[in-house]
């Protein structure tokens, strides 16, 4: 027989569902936050999930006109400022094919930083380091390079990164946290938190109502900010969202391209939620950075030359003219992904609006 529930790291070995299982039977429900930083963790570190064959499919996978155009912005903002030395960051850069794209683009506007990633999944590290073996890996940002300007992309990053939830319950509004029975997780009121927490415009929200934060994000666009402020340096971050505070619950997830229960199968796929544009700025403007957006991710791409660069591609490759329409037309259409994902600009004072963002 098994001696696993009885040794004292029982919540720390087997698969992650018996692991999260484990450790609510021994220490009680878990805020939704550490549920799903939990599940993302497991989740990216297995496997990529990008692609037909994965979960979900990524504007630079699509074409690799997207990462050539924010990469054509990160060289022109680098160009206004004077051409200081500066390293490409990007977080959470997947297969690397955003990168891959953005670094040609730049080098042929005389840009050449060298790359420095933040991924934590070895299996992404790993396809990265195909398309970029010259790049430099990191955990988070506090290694990141101190002297010199940064030219910062995230895109479909900070939706994966954990959000906490308050439930408005009959008596005031309550954290919420996931409990387990059985296997089956679910989420519950926790305990009260005080109302003064609560966004005066939401106060009066109807019994049920949820309210997201972000205290990753923040705690990331915060060192981010700072690091903009301090070396100099421009950030461009897409994603889906919008400007809160709001009502909503919009943890998601994704399983062959399908939405499935949040609470179904920890690890196994993927957890999203919304990213709060109006709360990210206000945390970079908190560290004297300066923002712009959000601007619809159709209204930048055509602002930073879409269609030009389309035309040229098709005129290159006459038999790839149908696949290149299609492609522009998926990014940019309000009714595709041109209107749903958004991009903010954060940069340090004194550098210029970046392209698109006027
Ligand atoms: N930017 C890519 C991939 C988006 S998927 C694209 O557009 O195709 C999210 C990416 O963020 C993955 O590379 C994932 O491994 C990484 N990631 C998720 N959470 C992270 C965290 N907390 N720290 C660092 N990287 C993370």
């Amino acid at each position: 027989m098994s001696s696993d529930t009885l040794s004292p790291d029982a919540a720390t070995q087997g698969a992650l569902p018996d692991r999260l299982a484990r450790a609510i039977t021994l220490g009680g429900p878990i805020p939704l936050s550490q549920f799903m930083a939990a599940a993302n963790a497991h989740y990216y570190a297995t496997r990529d999930p990008l692609g037909a064959t994965g979960d979900f499919v990524t504007a630079p996978e699509i074409s690799q006109m997207f990462g050539e155009l924010i990469g054509l912005a990160l060289a022109d903002s680098w160009d206004r400022a004077g051409r200081p030395d500066a390293a490409y960051v990007e977080l959470g850069p997947g297969r690397g094919t955003l990168a891959a794209d953005a670094l040609r683009a730049m080098a042929k506007a005389q840009a050449m930083p060298p790359a420095h990633f933040v991924e934590t999944s070895p299996v992404l590290r790993a396809a990265q380091a195909a398309r970029l073996p010259g790049a430099t890996w990191h955990d988070d940002l506090a290694t990141l390079p101190d002297d010199v300007a940064l030219l910062v992309v995230a895109n479909e990053f900070f939706d994966a990164l954990p959000i906490a939830q308050l439930v408005k319950g009959g008596d005031g509004w309550h954290e919420r946290l996931v409990a387990c029975q059985d296997t089956l997780f679910l989420p519950i009121a926790g305990k009260r938190v005080p109302d003064e927490i609560i966004p005066p415009s939401l106060a009066d929200a109807p019994a049920g109502a949820i309210i997201e934060t972000a205290p990753a994000a923040v705690t990331l666009i915060r060192a981010l900010a700072r690091r903009l402020v301090a070396q100099g340096g421009v950030a461009i971050i897409v994603d889906y969202g919008y400007e809160g505070p709001a009502i909503g619950d919009t943890l998601q997830a994704v399983r062959g391209h399908a939405a499935a229960n949040p609470f179904d199968a920890p690890g196994e796929q993927d957890l999203t939620a919304h990213v709060d544009f109006a709360t990210l700025k206000a945390a970079a403007e908190a560290e004297g950075a300066t923002t712009w957006g959000p601007v619809d991710q159709g209204d930048l791409l055509l602002a930073l030359g879409i269609d030009a660069r389309a035309a040229s591609l098709a005129r290159r490759a006459p038999d790839r003219g149908d696949e290149l329409a299609a492609a522009r037309q998926r990014l940019v259409a309000p009714d595709q992904m041109g209107r749903l994902f958004k991009a903010v600009a954060i940069a340090a004072p004194g550098w210029p609006v970046p392209a698109g963002f006027a």
